[in-house]
């Protein structure tokens, strides 16, 4: 297999921290749905590959988010695994399925638009706080830890250009409720590096610290990668990304989503950076999901490995 040289660049952080959302995000996205024992196999596999975080389902309601319905049979096959299993919640009633198998780390997910919190949520921005606030303060009393995932930091596909202060505000009511960690999500693609750094910056000066924010950004325009380096150069030590670039956005034009993470560990390695990762075995792993989905994954680094991988399987 072909791997980057690494050649380390200054001013960027040793290790990165990949939270890898292919099983939630990327399959809530797909059009079909997955069998169960797949699903399992595939949250094995990623752990397997060294990904010390994996995002495995979500507790919305089954009639929401058809593809994840399977989440109390799922959680309980891949639970005993040694990594982080972090799961989606949007009100108390998730919180409680989740915490009833055990759940140690859930994720709540608001909106730093209006039409986006209306689309997603049928409530707006405050509620949808409002909502959140018992969750993540019965989710802190139980010692879990809470991520607050943030859409349409950068750009909403109604409302165009989000005002930075508008996601400023969204964000410290979030950190305030008691979220652990933001992920910043870039959910139509449409981010470019320097807007990147000027909301790094803005949640700075609102004394919100770069060690508790997290990126997610889709590659809809082919910025991802650039994207992430802008945020690794600013500190941010977590990142989004999702195996094989499943997902995306139902709201983005394109079925271009997710960044992949094959393509954000041969950056990373590239630049000397450890995220504990093999490549190799990713890889592999995207391209056996590729074969349950029926169409080749979108990720270059995939293409580009996935000829050596299954030479390499024969
Ligand atoms: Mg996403």
């Amino acid at each position: 297999m072909t791997l980057p040289m690494a050649v380390p660049a200054p001013g960027l952080p040793a290790r990165v921290r990949i939270h890898e959302v292919g099983a939630r995000d990327g399959l809530q996205n797909e059009k079909g749905t997955v069998p169960t024992e797949v699903k399992a196999e595939f949250v094995r596999r990623l752990a397997g590959a060294g990904l010390t975080t994996v995002e495995a389902t979500s507790f919305v309601h089954p009639r929401w988010v058809p593809q994840l319905a399977d989440a109390e049979q799922l959680f309980p096959m891949v639970s005993g695994l040694p990594v982080a299993l972090p799961v989606l919640v949007p009100n108390e009633r998730g919180l409680d399925r989740a915490l009833a198998l055990g759940a140690r780390r859930v994720a709540v997910f608001a909106s730093a638009t209006e039409s986006f919190a209306k689309a997603n949520l049928n409530r707006t921005v405050d509620e949808a706080l409002a909502m959140f606030e018992p969750v993540v303060a019965r989710a802190k009393a139980e010692g879990v830890h809470v991520r607050g995932y943030l859409s349409m930091c950068f750009g909403d596909p109604w409302e165009g250009a989000v005002p930075v202060p508008q996601v400023v505000r969204v964000c410290r009511a979030l950190l305030d409720l008691g979220c652990d960690e933001l992920s910043l999500g870039d959910t139509i693609g449409v981010a470019t590096p320097g807007h990147v750094r000027a909301l790094l910056d803005a949640l700075n000066a609102e004394g919100v610290p770069t060690a508790s924010l997290g990126v997610h950004f889709h590659d809809t325009y082919g910025q991802a990668l650039a994207n992430t380096l802008a945020a690794l150069q600013h500190g941010v030590t977590t990142v989004d990304a999702s195996a094989g670039g499943l997902g995306g956005c139902p709201f983005a034009k394109s079925a271009t989503g997710n960044l992949a993470t094959e393509d954000l560990v041969w950056m990373l390695h590239g630049l000397g950076i450890d995220t504990g990762v093999d490549l190799d075995r990713l890889v592999a792993t995207s391209v056996w999901m590729a074969g349950h989905l029926g169409r080749p994954s979108p990720s270059r680094t995939v293409r580009a490995l996935s000829h050596d991988v299954s030479h390499k399987e024969q």
